[in-house]
């Protein structure tokens, strides 16, 4: 397909085709389809842009990444599809591991997955899907983690999660920082920290959040990490009631 750049919705449909693309690689579940749909209606209402509220959440969340004992980035097909090298760039630079952790999971789509990282990224160690599961569990294939990831890890970027699966990390005492552009959903309501904006503008503030602060002292990123999830969805939930 090819997309003059000055379409109006150019660079939404760009990331349509880096989906479809993705598909076609066997990196993206087919659902993955329609769960991007969901957030495309609320980047459309939020202005398509990297909002207050989500500006101090990514300063929220970089600083508590660099606070972490272990963290560890979760990523599924869309994640992979839409901003591989730019999780790769974080895994680095925080330093983070990077654990592919699938909803509807398959070996092939795992490996996949595994294998585009690894071009990215040769010396990173991907964590896959273990067969620890957590504690309450969720039903889904994605209650399994690796021992030595997310079971280990004190701070969990979700980006495009189930709703289940955060409120389950945060029962075992783990922060989860979640990117959901849907404010009323589940992720979004469980995460300790919730970016309400595409992940393709999430995660390149975020590099550079991380960037800035990085030798800042460890009080002073405390301090940067403190954040009340609930008031600032209701800030992102204001503009939407502001623009209907
Ligand atoms: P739940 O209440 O269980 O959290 P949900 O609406 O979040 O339900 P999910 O299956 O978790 O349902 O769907 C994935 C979520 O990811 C959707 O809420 C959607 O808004 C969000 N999403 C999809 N694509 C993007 C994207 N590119 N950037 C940010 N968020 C996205
Ligand atoms: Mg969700």
């Amino acid at each position: 397909l090819n997309i003059p750049e000055g379409h109006p919705r150019y660079r939404s449909l760009m990331i349509r085709e880096a989906l479809v693309r993705g598909l076609d690689e066997g990196l993206v579940g087919r659902a993955g389809l329609i769960a991007h749909g969901r957030g495309e209606a609320f980047d459309y209402m939020f202005g398509e842009k990297t909002n207050d509220f989500a500006m101090d959440a990514i300063i929220a969340s970089a600083a508590s990444l660099l606070l972490a004992r272990h963290p560890v980035i979760s990523v599924n097909g869309n994640v992979a599809a839409l901003v591989r090298k730019e999780t790769v760039t974080l895994s680095r630079l925080i330093p983070a591991d990077i654990e592919v952790n699938l909803f509807y999971w398959t070996k092939d789509r795992e490996q996949n997955i595994v294998r585009a990282f690894k071009k990215e990224c040769p010396e990173c160690i991907i964590h896959t899907q273990g067969n620890e599961k957590m504690i309450p569990g969720p039903t889904s294939e994605r209650s399994r983690v690796s021992l030595e990831g997310i079971l280990d890890a004190d701070v969990v970027l979700v980006p495009l999660e189930d709703g289940d699966r955060v409120e389950y990390l945060s029962a075992c005492n783990k922060r989860t920082i979640a990117v959901d552009l849907n404010p009323f959903s589940r992720t979004a309501k469980n995460a300790d920290i919730t970016i309400v904006d595409n992940v393709v503008r999430a995660f390149p503030a975020l590099i550079e959040e991380v960037e800035k602060i990085r030798e800042m002292s460890r009080a002073q990123l405390r301090e940067l990490s403190k954040f009340d999830n609930r008031l600032n969805l209701e800030r992102a939930i204001g503009l939407l009631k502001g623009r209907i």
